[in-house]
């Protein structure tokens, strides 16, 4: 007793062809297993831009999770990967998009200080 090896209909074994499928059953070779998986070669080709992308990572996390740090881990990052990504402008992006992050929160915490300061000093004489 044989089976079709394509759809898996019972079959004679002297029948040439299976009628369910036309899968070819006996040509001369052995019964058919799989054919050979074709393997695509995925050589290493793909670029890695580890660097970059952390430090786009952190630069973005840098404005909304982790104040300044992420900034400076993206800038950190950026310069790394600008020398050893493929592609550096991912690196260079992070790193422009961490010093901005850096800026705006250093700009930020000056004004909110600035702000105290001169509150203090006009609440002052009442005092
Ligand atoms: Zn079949």
């Amino acid at each position: 007793m044989t089976f079709c090896p394509g759809c898996g209909t019972q079959t004679e074994p002297n029948w040439q062809v299976c009628p369910k499928c036309g899968y070819k059953l006996n040509d001369g070779s052995q019964p058919t297993t799989s054919p050979p998986p074709i393997i695509y070669n995925t050589s290493q080709q793909s670029e890695s831009n580890t660097y970059g992308i952390e430090a786009l990572v952190f630069a973005i996390l840098g404005f909304i999770i982790f104040p300044i740090i992420g900034s400076i881990l993206g800038i950190v990052f950026g310069i790394k990967g600008k020398d050893k990504d493929d592609n550096p402008s991912y690196a260079q992006f992070g790193l422009v998009l961490g010093i901005i992050g850096l800026a705006c929160w250093l700009i930020f915490g000056f004004a909110i200080i600035s702000f105290f300061v001169t509150l203090l000093t006009l609440m002052g004489p009442t005092y």
